[in-house]
């Protein structure tokens, strides 16, 4: 029987997968199969710091499966990082791909470090070393890296340095997420944000939402809460609520993104913002509002907060961000809840497409980037969502059932080796 896990991320993410294969009827030599990772790497990185002393970091790559095409998947820096939550959101990344039908199987990575403590000096010191060590494990047409959380365009930049140093040539198609002048896409900062807004956009049609002046409320104000809200808000939406590690503000009337941001980048924090009421992070969660989008790290709302919950729509820009118990007062509670897997796949495409463009050393415009963005986020959803009326569960489930079903099909044709 599928029971519901403790606060295991990588028995979350199985708990979901269970649930499809209960429908898909698969056994358990399959069930065994897709969820293992086919390898998960260790490593130590010992990085000279600017004191002159040197700390050893541990650092972790894990490829879950790449039945569908080379592993991919970010890499995340932060001192919470350990090898089940990397296996869950490597696991996470072959479901995603899946969802949105684009060639690549899932991998995640990530460094236990406090990125916020270091100097931009000791950040690369420790990016080099940790790319040297997964070296034998990535590669351009193998499994290539992206930014997750704490990693950005500057973070990429080194790894790709630090690999094409060792070949001996430059290979821009090892990582994504680049600087435009270096290899990156154009659209490719505000996927993310770009694709989960043609998520809500699609969600909002299906309930019969204006998004004129529509409520938002956004946690976590990074790369991807950022620009959710602000894209949002250029599409008229009203975001009244965003928050980040340090807490929560709110104004009824809708705050300015950007001027937000601006005094997040000079005090480090969007608290203090003068025109908004501190609130808690609780509190935030369970404003009443069109559209909750949490943006920030897994494992955020809980059954006790998913009580609570007074949003229409809950669309997972953050990776796991509700628990399995919560996802199912949500359903019950009747909130549309837009998957991470689905919501959050904006990022992977856009990927995907600087990857395409960097194998090609041909670039696409601006316009071309959000155009096919636009087209596969929102044949995604509609493939989710018919899904989900025809097997009369939820979005999160019949996101799983076509992610599953594709994997299981592929690994099927391809037979066991040898
Ligand atoms: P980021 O580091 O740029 O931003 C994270 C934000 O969350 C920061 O503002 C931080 O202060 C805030 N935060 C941390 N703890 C919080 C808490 N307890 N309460 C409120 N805010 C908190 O990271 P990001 O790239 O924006 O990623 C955010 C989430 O989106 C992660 O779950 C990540 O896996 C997921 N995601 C990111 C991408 C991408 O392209 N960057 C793609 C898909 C999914």
């Amino acid at each position: 029987q599928n029971k519901q896990p403790s606060d295991s991320p990588l028995q979350h993410v199985i708990y979901y997968f269970n649930r499809a294969a209960d429908l898909l009827k698969l056994d358990d030599s399959w069930r065994a199969m897709l969820t293992q990772c086919k390898r998960s790497l260790e490593v130590s990185i010992p990085t000279r710091m600017d004191d002159g002393t040197i700390r050893t970091f541990i650092g972790y790559r894990v490829q879950h499966d790449n039945t569908c095409g080379p592993f991919k998947g970010g890499i995340r820096y932060h001192p919470d990082v350990n090898l089940d939550e990397i296996k869950a959101l490597a696991m996470l990344m072959t479901w995603k791909c899946a969802v949105v039908n684009i060639p690549f199987g899932g991998a995640k990575g990530g460094v236990v470090c406090d990125p916020k403590t270091m100097s931009p000096g000791e950040v690369e010191r420790l990016t080099r070393r940790f790319t040297t060590e997964i070296m034998p494990i990535i590669g351009p047409e193998y499994d290539i890296p992206a930014p997750d959380v704490n990693t950005n365009e500057q973070v990429m930049a080194w790894i790709m340095d630090t690999y094409s140093m060792n070949v001996g040539y430059r290979v821009w198609s090892v990582v994504t997420g680049k600087p435009v002048g270096l290899g990156g896409s154009l659209g490719r900062r505000e996927a993310t944000s770009r694709g989960c807004a043609f998520a809500i956009i699609k969600a909002a049609e299906k309930l019969s939402i204006n998004l004129k002046d529509a409520k938002i409320v956004v946690q976590g104000y990074g790369n991807v809460g950022y620009h959710l809200a602000d894209i949002m808000h250029r599409a008229g939406a009203r975001i009244i609520a965003v928050s980040d590690s340090r807490g929560a503000i709110y104004n009824k009337n809708g705050l300015q993104p950007r001027a937000v941001l601006l005094h997040k980048q000079e005090t480090g924090s969007v608290v203090g913002f003068s025109q908004a009421d501190v609130i808690t992070n609780e509190e935030l969660l369970t404003l009443k509002c069109d559209v909750l989008v949490p943006s920030a790290l897994g494992g955020a709302i809980t059954r006790e907060i998913a009580e609570n919950v007074q949003a229409k729509i809950v669309a997972e820009g953050a990776n796991a961000p509700t628990t399995p118990d919560a996802d199912e007062v949500l359903f019950r509670r009747g909130v549309l809840v837009i998957p991470d897997i689905l919501a959050n796949a904006g990022g992977v495409t856009v990927s995907y497409f600087e990857w395409v463009q960097g194998l090609q050393s041909f670039f696409w415009s601006e316009e071309e980037v959000n155009r096919n963005l636009e087209n596969i986020i929102k044949s995604a959803f509609e493939s989710v969502f018919n899904k989900a009326q025809e097997m009369n569960v939820d979005m999160r489930t019949a996101a799983y059932l076509i992610a599953v079903e594709k994997v299981t099909e592929g690994t099927h044709t391809l037979g066991i080796y040898p």
